[in-house]
Formats: C-alpha cells, structure tokens, sequence
C-alpha cells in the first residue's frame, strides 16, 4: 500500500496499475517501457496540464464534437489508467470505443473489453476485426469495420507513430495524447494534447460540456505551433527551474 501522504502518490499509483495490468495480461510487458518514457516527460511538465495542452485538449472537443463518427481507440495502457473516464467520454462525446492494440492477442482483447465492461462500458468493438489499417503488416493492422475502419475522427491516445500516421493516409482526423512533444505520433496527427492520459481525458470530457464556437476553434487550429508551445514551455521551465 502506498500511503496518500506519499509526495509522489499519483505517479506511484500510475505505476501500480500499470504493474498489476502487466499481471492481469491487460497490458504488454512493452507498455512498461512506454510508461517509463511518458513519465519523464511528465517529469518536465511538472506532472500538471500545461496551458498549450489545455488548448489542445479544447480542439480535441471540437472534433469530436464536429465528428459524424468518432472512434476512440483503447489500449492496454489506457484502459487501465484512464478507462473508466475513456468510457464516460465516450458517452459525453456520443463517440464509439474500440479496443486496438499494437501487440493484438485476441485474448489480450478479449480480456479489455470485459474489463472496459466492468467499469460500466457498452458496446465496446474491438473482438471483430473485420478490416485493416492499410501499409499495416497483419496484427498491426488489424481493426473494426464499424469502429476506426469507418470513422472521420479517431482518438487514440498513446499510439505508435507508424499506426498514426497510416490512419492520417486514410484521411481520418487524428487526435493523440501523447506526453512526448517530439515523437512521431505527435507530429503526425491533427490534435496533440501532451498531457498525462489521466488529465487530459477528463479535460477533454470536461471542455465539451462548455460553449464554444467549435467550427472557429477547428477553423483556427494549428499544431505545429500548440508542439512550439510546448516545447517552450518545457525550455523555460527548465532554464529557470532554481529561479522559480
Ligand atoms: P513514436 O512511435 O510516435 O515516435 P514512441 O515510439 O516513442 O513514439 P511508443 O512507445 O510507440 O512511443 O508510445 C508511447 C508514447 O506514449 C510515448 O511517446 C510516451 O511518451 C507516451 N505515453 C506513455 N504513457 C503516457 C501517459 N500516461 N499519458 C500520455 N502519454 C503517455
Ligand atoms: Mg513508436
């Protein structure tokens, strides 16, 4: 048991969940590794949403919001730190769930699935796997014809560059959360929250129970800079971290 009072309790029960999902074959001994990188990088966020992410996590809303068919794509990582507020957001947004996973098992799938039931999802796809992702090798290509086959907009947080950016060739709108402003998934979709999972989900649920002019926010998007930003962001705190 990690006490409460521990200063690094979020980031030490993060660490925990990730550990017991490796145990309970929801998430791949690789996810570990993927964990590790994403904590550093919230190490130098200073482990809170950062102005540009808030910014993100708005457009997030808006093409969700705008989407005839969204899709937000669950991994193993995901479900277990943010899967219950995948599921709400899911609702809020009127949006689709799919399990998809870079390392598939249909029993790895399986097993999401009942877990994402368990914590009050519906209809959750994923098991069918009757399409593919083009420029994908087998597994990895792997998807739900009624799920992000057929979506405008898909949300897949944590997710490996490559399977990004097939998604973008298929024309799709991608939005990621991704702590790593350099990485490949980052660059390549149309909306980078950088932002812990676990913040930036319910934000994103959160944002879309405001009023925006949401075809402005769209309209008026830029990636590239909200990337700039963050990148700022992190340099200023860094060269003036005994400062501050
Ligand atoms: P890419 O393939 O996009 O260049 P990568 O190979 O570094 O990136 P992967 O291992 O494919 O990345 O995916 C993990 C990514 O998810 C990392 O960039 C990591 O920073 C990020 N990440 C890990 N845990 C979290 C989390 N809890 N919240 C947000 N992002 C996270
Ligand atoms: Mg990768």
């Amino acid at each position: 048991m990690i006490p409460k009072s521990h200063p690094r309790y979020e980031s030490l029960m993060m660490r925990e969940k990730i550990s017991e999902g490796v145990k309970k074959g929801l998430v791949h001994e690789t996810g570990m590794i993927a964990h590790g990188r994403g904590e550093a990088f919230d190490y130098l966020l200073g482990e809170k949403t950062i102005p540009p992410a808030d910014n993100a996590a708005v457009a997030a809303a808006a093409y969700l919001k705008k989407a005839k068919n969204a899709v937000i794509s669950v991994n193993g990582n995901a479900a277990v730190l943010s899967g219950r507020e995948c599921i709400e957001l899911a609702e809020t947004a009127n949006a689709k769930i799919e399990v998809n996973l870079f390392h598939r098992t249909e029993e790895r799938v399986k097993k999401l699935i009942k877990f994402l039931e368990e914590a009050g999802g519906v209809d959750i796809l994923g098991r069918e796997a009757d399409a593919r992702i083009p420029g994908l090798e087998h597994d990895r290509g792997k998807c739900s014809r009624e799920g992000i086959y057929s979506a405008d907009v898909v949300l897949v947080p944590l997710e490996d560059g490559d399977r990004c950016e097939a998604l973008k060739k298929m024309g799709k709108r991608v939005v990621t959360v991704d702590l790593n402003p350099l990485s490949r998934t980052a660059r390549a979709a149309d909306v980078t929250i950088v932002d812990n999972v676990v913040r930036a989900i319910p934000n994103i649920t959160k944002h879309l129970h405001e009023k925006h002019d949401w075809d402005k926010i769209i309209q008026n998007w830029d990636n590239r800079k909200c990337l700039q930003d963050c990148m700022e962001y992190i340099s200023r705190r860094l060269s003036s971290f005994y400062e501050l």
